[in-house]
């Protein structure tokens, strides 16, 4: 039984980082490791703020966790200090707590109940201890593969190896399915490997889980283009009875009316975070570096928050990031808001504790050049509204005063528009929504027999938690659709 007081006996600690100097000195993780006596003294005492709710919002209703993830029963294990049993109750929900514990902006805790009001103290610090029970789980090898008594006969193919395209994987070989994951990069991850910088996710932890995969059966093909030269449409429906495209919603948002868009230095986010995150892996200097640049960084969201960090660690003179939106507490989301008072709060991402500047309630006016490369940018106040019939945001500048700041490296980190183009849309007869992503039935099926969608392709740009969570609705619809019937979990539905 929890204690419904510890949260006015325990303040809220958030996990400890590594000291500035020392993290903008390397590419490793942020948060410092802890001891097991260190998480004894200081999570067990985080997760003893937990109330166990009689309703949980954390982990229901539209605002928490889309994973249903058992949040109070975890919480009050750690308490008691059996991390063996809340590693179980955490993988009943959750194929890669890890990846969430590390790197998703938790609704659930946005949703936990001591959010409401300053005067609980905040909420429950759910990542913290969703991610150190994980850790500990790895460490005391209570992460084992489990390897399916059964065989379906049945061959199914998942295109993309992200988070949305391992758990459907994952799933369906552990149902007893033949599952092989076809990727397009020479090496698998999708965004978790050539997206996610290593200060939040070291490869290392994709890679063990990557492993674990493959002990169970899972087989993967890198560096294969589906519907190009990799393999034929003819050749994927030959050989598999279903096919689950995961391939994410990666064609970046550009800014074609900024007067000097076509100026050189002027990059999309991941044209920078790609090929730094590739060095990381050894794959040689990246060709766009921030060394001695000074960078600006359009876009407020998690995207502008790896460049920065990733700016900042190649050696950047300056590195700015620009939100059109107001600074909270003046900013407001009430659609999405279960609480009288929803507790707006600025995010700030441990990149911006480390350098650099961010300038809120202002765009980007003109890029100015020289010689063909960007130099500056003209800056103007705005405000943001919604036009009220067809609910499109409208930027508006409030003076005509401009502000010119200088910048040799620009990126545009506003957000993606869909689903890339690739052959293997056209060969299946599939096009795309007005979203630019793949539409569904209320199964997950697209208008293509035995053809499933999950995860970005289907939900458009997204959290981690999301992308798993579809993974494993997946892998439930595919599994029905292969057998008749299915007991796998599916805890959330097509939007
Ligand atoms: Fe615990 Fe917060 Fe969830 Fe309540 S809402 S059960 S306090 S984590």
């Amino acid at each position: 039984m929890a204690d419904p007081n510890g949260f006015l006996s325990h303040p809220r600690k958030d996990a400890p980082k590594r000291p500035t100097d020392e993290r903008l000195g390397d590419w490793h993780e942020v948060y410092a490791h802890l001891t097991s006596s260190e998480r004894d003294t200081q999570v067990r005492k985080q997760a003893t703020r937990c109330m166990d709710c009689g309703i949980p919002f954390c982990h229901s209703g539209s605002a928490g966790c889309p994973l249903g993830n058992l949040i109070p029963e975890w919480n009050d294990l750690v308490r008691r200090g059996d991390w063996r049993l809340a590693g179980e109750r955490l993988h009943a929900t959750n194929n890669f707590p890890e990846f969430t514990g590390k790197l998703c902006p938790a609704p659930c805790e946005a949703a936990c109940v001591l959010a409401i009001s300053p005067e609980s103290g905040g909420s429950v610090t759910i990542k913290r201890i969703e991610e150190t029970i994980a850790e500990v789980a790895w460490e005391n090898s209570d992460v084992a593969a489990r390897v399916s008594t059964v065989a379906s006969g049945k061959r199914v193919a998942v295109v993309g190896s992200g988070p949305a395209g391992l758990a459907a994987a994952q799933q369906l070989t552990r149902a007893g399915h033949e599952v092989t994951v076809f990727e397009r990069d020479d090496r698998l991850g999708g965004l978790l490997r050539y997206g996610i910088p290593e200060f939040k996710m070291e490869k290392k932890v994709l890679d063990r889980r990557l492993a674990q995969l493959r002990a169970e059966g899972t087989k993967f093909v890198t560096g294969c283009e589906v519907g190009g030269s990799g393999l034929s449409v003819a050749e994927l429906r030959a050989s598999f009875d279903s096919v689950v495209l995961a391939v994410g919603a990666l064609r970046g948002r550009d800014a074609p009316d900024i007067p000097g868009r076509d100026l050189d230095g002027v990059h999309m986010a991941m044209d920078h975070l790609v090929p730094a995150n590739r060095e990381c892996e050894g794959d040689g200097p990246t060709p766009i570096s921030a060394k001695g640049k000074h960078v600006l960084i359009i876009g407020g969201g998690d995207t502008g928050a790896d460049c920065y960090g990733t700016a900042t660690r190649q050696g950047a003179l300056s590195v700015t990031q620009l939100d059109q939106y107001p600074k909270p507490p003046d900013a407001r989301d009430d659609e999405r808001s279960p609480w009288p008072v929803w507790p707006v709060v600025l995010r700030t991402y441990p990149a911006h504790e480390e350098a650099g500047e961010r300038r809120f309630a202002v765009a980007v006016k003109r890029f100015v050049g020289a010689d063909g490369h960007v130099r500056s940018v003209e800056l103007q106040k705005v405000r943001v509204e919604r036009d009220p019939e067809t609910g499109n945001r409208v930027v508006t500048p409030v003076s005509d005063e401009v502000d010119t700041i200088p910048a040799d490296m620009v990126l545009l980190a506003i957000g993606f528009d869909g689903v890339e183009h690739m052959p293997l849309l056209d060969g299946l007869g599939l096009s795309l929504t007005k979203r630019g992503t793949l539409a569904c039935g209320s199964d997950w099926q697209t208008s293509a027999p035995g053809v499933f969608v999950c995860g970005d392709a289907h939900r458009g740009a997204s959290l981690v938690v999301w992308a798993i969570a579809e993974g494993r609705s997946v892998a439930n619809a595919v599994d029905a659709y292969l057998t008749g019937a299915s007991d796998l979990p599916a805890p959330v539905h097509p939007t």
